[in-house]
């Protein structure tokens, strides 16, 4: 049996963390088997979707390198789902029920103030066919209920080992609005069908789901894929992560800085019994994955974490790798400059602002007016190199008696005008002996 996985987000927000972690393990999966990829736009809310979204959500899966082999939009599945639909109401497993929102509040209510489940009762179920005529002549629009089996429904899941869920517990599921709209129930089963879909890899929050779903496959006769359910990625403070609230949304990570194969990494490692660290590639990340890694307990996502990789992953990253960025960023300096620099940055555009100490204007800080004017005497004449630096600070330590943070600190408030920063034997020959001398005589430059 071929692998075909599928990641099917509803366009109706940004992808946040959360649902690019269940789209990095389908994806892996998917590689790892040399199986497939498949996108699908869960669009059937039309109140709610936007294309706009959808548009976002493309790029989002592109920025991280998550390729799809198929895309379907469901909206567009309409055909299919109808008639699987028919399908259903012919043999019985998908009734007619005339309740108003109202009307089955209450009843829930009632059931609850008596202690009981709050199950759908199946009072529709008993309507006999001049009933429901009569409620039909009154104007009543039915919903359609998916007439669940009453019995245990097992699986083995892929993270969570054997699951058995009795479906006795459940209300029977609504998969068609009374305004003849399908709810997400349904089209996922069709569609997941229609593409072969073997694995379903997907939050712990659908495990209930699951359970109405495999009903839902058999009753349609088709085969029931293999399931894994692993536990939501939460944030740091233990609050889910919402993509109605937009946080943490893979726009804002992005906006931050963050390295599209920092977060790949981050979102393959966490939450699993691997470390989270670097690794070259997304074929890399996918060769390292198994289901059995994937913990049970719910996976935090911590933004300090993330950027320590991220400046990690800059650290390492050879300037050819960077010098368009570092173009379109106006920072000059070549190679000499990434060398100087890298290791100083969270986020690549973090480079910009450390340009400015080489280009200039530098606003110097005189600490120390006489030590200035020593060093700017003994500085020694073009061309600099590494070497200038201890060469140069050896003659001005000699030549004041001054050692340590009292040499160093002040050079450094000189010549860039900050109290951190690169290795100044790397700035140095950088910013040049005409600026370096202008600096520490105290002019801008
Ligand atoms: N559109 C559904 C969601 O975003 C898909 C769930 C599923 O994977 O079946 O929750």
């Amino acid at each position: 049996m071929s692998t075909i996985v599928r990641f099917a987000p509803s366009p109706t927000g940004l992808l946040h963390v959360g649902n690019a972690r269940t789209a990095m393990l389908n994806w892996l999966f998917a590689r790892k088997e040399n199986g497939k990829f498949f996108l699908r736009i869960d669009d059937t809310d039309t109140e709610r979707s936007k294309p706009e979204f959808e548009t976002a959500i493309l790029e989002d899966l592109g920025w991280l390198g998550l390729t799809h082999d198929i895309f379907a939009r469901q909206v567009e599945r309409a055909d299919a789902h109808n008639a699987a639909a028919e399908r259903l109401k012919a043999s019985g497993h998908l009734y007619p029920a005339y309740e108003t929102a109202g009307e089955l509040d209450r009843r829930r209510k009632r059931q609850i103030a008596m202690h009981k489940p709050p199950v759908y009762d199946r009072a529709a179920l008993a309507l006999s066919a001049e009933e429901r005529a009569k409620l039909e002549a009154e104007g009543r629009k039915p919903h359609w209920r998916f007439k669940l089996s009453q019995s245990k429904v097992k699986w083995r899941d892929l993270v969570r080992g054997d699951v058995e869920i009795d479906t006795a517990h459940l209300s029977d599921p609504v998969l068609i609005r009374e305004d003849g709209r399908f709810l997400y129930t349904l089209p996922s089963v069709v569609d997941d069908i229609d593409f072969a879909i073997s694995h379903i890899i997907r939050g712990e929050d659908h495990v209930t789901n699951t359970a109405a779903q495999i009903e839902i496959f058999e009753a349609l006769g088709a085969k029931v894929p293999a399931f894994a359910h692993f536990p939501l990625l939460i944030g740091a403070g233990g609050e889910a992560l919402s993509k109605r609230i937009g946080s943490l949304s893979l726009r804002e990570v992005r906006e931050s800085g963050i390295e599209p194969l920092a977060l790949d990494c981050y979102l393959a490692k966490t939450g699993t019994s691997d470390t989270i660290e670097l690794k070259p590639s997304l074929g890399a990340l996918a060769s390292e994955f198994f289901f059995e890694k994937v913990g049970r307990a719910p996976a935090h996502f911590d933004p300090v974490e993330l950027s320590g990789l991220n400046a990690k992953l800059l650290h390492a990253l050879p300037y050819e790798a960077v010098a368009e960025r570092l173009k379109a960023l106006e920072v000059g300096g070549g190679p000499a400059f990434w060398d100087a620099v890298k290791a100083n940055l969270a986020k690549l555009s973090d480079a910009s602002d450390l340009w400015a100490l080489v280009a200039g204007p530098v606003i110097p800080i005189i600490e120390d007016k006489n030590l200035a004017i020593k060093a700017a005497e003994l500085l020694p004449a073009e061309p600099f190199d590494e070497a200038t630096w201890s060469g140069w600070t050896a003659a001005v330590a000699s030549a004041t008696g001054l050692k340590g943070r009292a040499l160093f600190h002040p050079l450094r408030l000189a010549l860039t005008g900050r109290e951190h920063g690169p290795e100044l034997k790397k700035l140095l020959p950088l910013i040049g002996r005409a600026k370096s001398v202008a600096r520490l005589k105290g002019e801008t430059a």
